[in-house]
């Protein structure tokens, strides 16, 4: 075995260098990568982060009245703690805020690539390593590597439509919770649901409070919001 295998250049106790991807820049990422920072000697951070700020479903999610549907003093990271919070369950912009101002705090803006998707990663036995596609924006791809993986890319992230026949020849305003169009036109749409009857079809979401944020838009007059629900247990309150 030539000497090179058995002694390296560097002092016994010197951290080996470690390069770290961690994908996704919400609760789960941010938390990830403050602790990685203290705990990792000789580390190399780097996350991506598809969409354009931190925060995920945070930044993501912003239809009318969107809260969190714990408590917001439970809700935050034990190790830095807001007290200020503007309500029991605080609206959707406070809590990204608050996650943004830990990225200030912890210094991560430099760990943190935007607008930057993984699109691919495969693990070579070779190496030891990760292969990464990443793709920026809409255009350029390129390659990265790493030692280790951290995926904290959201369960809720990655929504889609529901399979249901006729829903592409639907003529009348379809919108998602996850990709509300809150942004364009200055509620203009929700002006125009006036006198309107509105159906909600849920999952998950925690749809009471957008039914109560888009109330004062929403014409509850010709009878009623209905809410239809595919899971047992969110049919308690199905009709209001
Ligand atoms: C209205 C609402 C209320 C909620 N209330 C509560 C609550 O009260 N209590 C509670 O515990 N939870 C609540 N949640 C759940 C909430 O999603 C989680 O608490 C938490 O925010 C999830 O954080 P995360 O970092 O794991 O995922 P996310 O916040 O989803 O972040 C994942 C990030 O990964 C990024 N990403 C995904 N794929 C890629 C990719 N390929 N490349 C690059 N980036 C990628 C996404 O863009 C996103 O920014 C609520 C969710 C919603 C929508």
């Amino acid at each position: 075995m030539p000497p090179s295998a058995l002694f390296g250049d560097s002092a016994i106790d010197a951290a080996r260098p470690i390069r770290v991807v961690v994908v996704g820049a919400g609760f789960s990422g941010i938390t990830t990568a403050i602790r990685l920072l203290q705990r990792v000697p000789n580390i190399k951070l780097t996350i991506y982060e598809a969409y354009a700020g931190v925060g995920g479903t945070w930044f993501s999610n912003k239809y009318p009245g969107i809260a969190c549907d714990i408590p917001s003093h439970c809700y935050q990271l034990s190790f830095f703690q807001k007290t200020d919070w503007s309500s029991f369950y605080a609206p959707g912009h406070e809590i990204q805020a608050y996650l943004q101002s830990a990225v200030d705090a912890y210094k991560l803006w430099p760990y943190i690539k935007l607008e930057h998707r993984l699109t691919n990663a495969i693990y070579s036995e070779e190496t030891g390593k990760w292969n990464l596609t990443i793709q920026y924006g809409n255009a350029e791809q390129f390659d990265d590597t790493a030692d280790i993986l951290i995926t904290a890319m959201g369960a809720l992230s990655r929504w889609k439509w529901p399979d249901i026949k006729g829903l592409d020849s639907f003529t009348g305003k379809i919108m998602h919770s996850a990709n509300w169009e809150a942004d364009k036109g200055e509620g203009a749409w929700e002006d125009s649901w006036k006198d309107k009857r509105a159906f909600c079809l849920r999952a998950k979401a925690p749809i009471a409070s957008l039914w109560r944020g888009s109330a004062p838009n929403v014409s509850l007059s010709n009878g009623c919001v209905d809410t239809f629900t595919c899971s047992p247990s969110l049919r308690a309150s199905s009709h209001q």
